[in-house]
């Protein structure tokens, strides 16, 4: 027996609770990790919530990732004391998830724990740290370098932004953060952040063109924000648009791609092939500062997280969210 966060849907209606499970519950798979640490994203936070679609069948385990110990395996790669990571494959949505002191899943989907971090660190990483990793790797291959201008980050504050932040500035860029909360500027001028603008500038319809501004952008938004950064985006700049948290429509014109050669570049973390997670976890180990990232990440227990996926949806959360399941 052991503790979980369970999602029922039946005829008592949607719910999410802090339930035992039992080892024989747990779904097929040629790898049992012990977990350590888990998260919360903002898609653990559609699953808890039932807002959208996100969990495909019942009873559900969510969490979208966990760091841990292995158990068992008869997978090649990992045997019992391995220590590994786990970030999406939609896992926590149609495979049972991290939200809990065990799993069983596929060898496949696991990458090894970089000797850089403890698995707490791995986890305030998380799938939203991994993403801004995979939109920085990006802006890169899209020739977008420091010397070229500034760089946007938006829903700064979230996880995916705030670690977007960390790094960009680590590598030298100038980046300018959007946010919808001034409390926390402070916060993200600390995270290396040169300037922070209000969402109000990007979240109204604007022109499909506005002054060129920004070399390139690291987008949670979608909505009006992602198509008014991409007007404002310099000749020639790039957008990694990896989010919807201001909603799923982009109601832009294609201006900025055929006037100005821009950019949309697309970041999926989920099904993200192997070899580019595992150069993420590298570059992350590599660059990303562990005081910096110590003051994105809160922690909570197990029994504390259903709550929380309301306060995601609401935008309330700042940073990351380590859930200590121990
Ligand atoms: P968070 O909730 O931590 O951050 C989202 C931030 O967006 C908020 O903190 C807030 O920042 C801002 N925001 C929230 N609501 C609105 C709104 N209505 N309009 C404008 N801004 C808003 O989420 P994450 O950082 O974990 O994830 C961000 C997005 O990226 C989500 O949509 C998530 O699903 C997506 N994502 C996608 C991945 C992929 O593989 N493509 C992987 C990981 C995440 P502030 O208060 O500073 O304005």
């Amino acid at each position: 027996m052991f503790k979980a966060v369970k999602i029922e849907k039946d005829d008592a209606g949607y719910r999410a609770e802090y339930a035992d499970v039992t080892q024989e519950q747990l779904p097929e798979g040629d790898v049992t990790v012990r977990i350590s640490h888990s998260t919360l994203n903002y898609k653990d936070g559609l699953a808890i919530t039932g807002k959208s679609p996100v969990v495909r069948h019942f009873p559900m385990v969510p969490g979208i990732d966990f760091a841990g110990e292995v158990t068992e395996s008869s997978h090649p790669d990992y045997q019992a004391g391995d220590w590994v990571v786990l970030n999406g494959w939609g896992v926590g949505e149609k495979h049972w998830g991290g939200l809990a002191q065990y799993a069983r899943v596929s060898g496949d989907w696991l990458v090894p724990l970089p000797e850089a971090f403890s698995s707490r660190q791995a986890m305030a990483i998380g799938t939203a740290g991994y993403t801004a990793m995979l939109c920085v790797m990006k802006l890169a291959s899209l020739g977008v370098t420091p010397e070229k201008g500034e760089v946007l980050v938006t829903g700064a504050a979230g996880g995916v932004g705030s670690v977007a932040i960390a790094l960009l500035a680590q590598r030298g860029y100038d980046v300018v953060a959007v946010s919808g909360r001034p409390e926390n500027t402070d916060y993200l001028l600390s995270l290396g952040a040169k300037e922070v603008v209000g969402r109000e500038l990007f979240s109204e319809p604007g022109k499909p063109l506005g002054k060129e501004r920004w070399a390139g952008a690291v987008d949670v938004v979608g909505g009006h924000t992602l198509a008014n950064v991409c007007a404002t985006t310099k000749y020639g700049g790039a957008v990694a648009a990896c989010g919807l948290a201001g909603g799923m429509e982009l109601p832009a014109t294609v201006a900025p791609f055929i006037l100005r050669g821009v950019t949309l570049a697309g970041v999926d973390s989920v099904m993200c092939p192997k070899a580019e997670r595992l150069q993420a976890w590298q570059l992350l180990a590599n660059e990303l500062d562990a005081d910096k990232l110590e003051s994105i990440c809160e922690e909570i227990g197990l029994s504390e997280v259903v709550p929380y996926g309301e306060a995601f949806l609401k935008g309330e959360v700042k940073g990351r969210l380590v859930v200590d399941v121990n």
